[in-house]
């Protein structure tokens, strides 16, 4: 039998993080040997079991990385993530919203650190990656390419990662530069150009996370849904990534990688 993986889970307290804690007591793959909360949270010295409703689990949550960590799971804010990654340990990054520079500080640590940068954790968004690519090829410049996401009213970076992950990709498809094809929102005198890509963000209630991406030809319409039921579907997806990330050489990996 392969020894489980040691993780710690960066941002415990959180939304995320109290499902990926859960996760990992649940599978005996991983060993859960930490939770790092915010510095002066009153979660400070919770177990990380009943933080996420699994049930005493002896193990605290604290202001510091556990050394026996072998790989770190962190779902934070952008500003938490950089300052996170003096640590210097192998890490799989699943908070969105990083601005440019940020990125560039993740690359510069993936030097020296395994990382896995992945704006959605779930194999299924992955994997319409390719699908939402091909179709962006194969269908062609007359049909406008509209995305289109939905999150609860908790979240704060818009669009999502994933609509951009899966604008990108459509972008690809096309051989166009999304910096250059993108349109976030129409708003007053604003006709279609063409080869643009329209990029729209709902928010409102409780939803976990829907995307869709839509070609609009003049005489069909092919659109293609992904819909996140539950968050349990991410924390999989990071678990998988920590134990990809654990044994990993240097470098930035993606989840396409992971899937590999
Ligand atoms: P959340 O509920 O607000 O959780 C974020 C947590 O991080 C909070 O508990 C926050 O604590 C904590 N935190 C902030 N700064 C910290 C620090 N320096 N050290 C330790 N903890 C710190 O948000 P969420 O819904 O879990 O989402 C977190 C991120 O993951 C977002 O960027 C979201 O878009 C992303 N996300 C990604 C995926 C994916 O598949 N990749 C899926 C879902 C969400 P306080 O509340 O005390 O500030």
């Amino acid at each position: 039998m392969t020894a489980a993986t040691r993780v710690a889970v960066v941002g415990a307290a959180g939304r995320m993080g109290r499902e990926v804690c859960r996760a990992a007591l649940e599978d005996d793959a991983f060993d859960l040997v930490g939770g790092i909360v915010e510095p002066a949270s009153p979660e400070i010295g919770a177990d990380l079991g009943e933080l996420c409703g699994w049930g005493r689990a002896g193990v605290t949550a604290g202001e510091r990385v556990p050394g026996a960590a072998e790989a770190l799971i962190e779902f934070t804010t952008p500003e938490a993530t950089v300052g996170h990654l003096s640590y210097g340990k192998p890490v799989v990054i699943g908070t969105t919203g990083l601005e440019e520079e940020q990125r560039a500080e993740v690359e510069r640590a993936a030097q020296s650190t395994p990382i896995v940068l992945a704006p959605n954790m779930s194999v299924g968004v992955n994997l319409l990656r390719e699908v939402v690519r091909e179709l962006s090829q194969k269908l062609g410049d007359a049909y406008d390419i509209e995305v289109v996401e939905a999150h609860h009213r908790n979240k704060v970076d818009a669009p999502s990662g994933t609509a951009l992950l899966l604008a990108r990709a459509a972008a690809e498809g096309r051989q166009r530069d999304l910096d250059e094809a993108a349109v976030y929102g129409r708003e007053g005198r604003a006709p279609r150009e063409e080869g643009e890509i329209g990029i729209h963000a709902l928010r409102g209630g409780a939803v976990v996370g829907e995307h869709r991406v839509i070609f609009y030809g003049s005489g069909e319409e092919v659109e293609v849904i992904h819909r996140a039921l539950s968050r349990s579907t991410f924390a999989a997806g990071a678990l998988r990534a920590a134990r990809f990330v654990a044994g990993a050489e240097p470098g930035l990996y993606s989840l396409q990688d992971v899937l590999a």
